[in-house]
């Protein structure tokens, strides 16, 4: 197998890319290797202090009526926001195959990790990239940020984050 060439991948990801290690598909929580535990938070009664981890690692996922807001605050339609910023993920439900739009991942020279509205793949989903909207510890379309990372508390423990599978369904039910 060939080993990748992604900026997101690190020499010793191409290697095992090279040994022939399959990336996970849409729909799979696999335990990631390429992801370190994050530090321990100082002080987890305080929630979040903008660390930056989550926005670091892997964008949230939109949820239905989002794209519309937040290309409204940075003046964009819709249709040049998403041609612009995201990537198409998907999640397998019982039911079938969804697609959302998520914020591009950045690679590690800070061009996109993917072409914008390209559909993301396995090795995308499973390396670390910051994402597009994450500026100066900050993230620039806060007031209208994905519900993904409206929910996400890096102290919370998983199941009362919001999941790919409820986002996923969210989109299939179109609310
Ligand atoms: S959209 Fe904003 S809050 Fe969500 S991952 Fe990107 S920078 Fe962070």
């Amino acid at each position: 197998m060939k080993a990748k060439t992604s900026g997101l991948l690190s020499e010793e990801v191409r290697d095992v890319a090279a040994g022939g290690d399959a990336a996970p598909e849409a729909g799979t929580d696999v335990e990631n290797p390429y992801w370190a535990d994050p530090p321990p938070h100082p002080c987890p009664e305080k929630g979040c202090i903008r660390r930056g981890l989550c926005c670091s690692s892997s964008p949230g996922w939109f949820a239905p009526g989002e794209i519309e807001a937040a290309a409204a605050l940075l003046g964009l339609a819709p249709d040049a926001f998403v041609r612009t910023y995201c990537v198409i993920d998907a999640w397998d439900l019982p039911e079938g195959r969804v697609e959302v739009f998520a914020p591009l991942k950045l690679a590690r020279d800070g061009s996109p990790a993917l072409p914008p509205l390209s559909r993301a793949d396995g090795w995308y989903r499973l390396l670390r990239g910051a994402c597009v909207f994450f500026e100066g510890g900050g993230c620039r379309i806060y007031a209208a940020r994905p519900a993904e990372c409206r929910a996400y508390l890096c102290t919370n423990p998983p199941e009362q984050n919001l999941s790919h599978e409820q986002l996923a369904r969210r989109w299939r039910e179109g609310s």
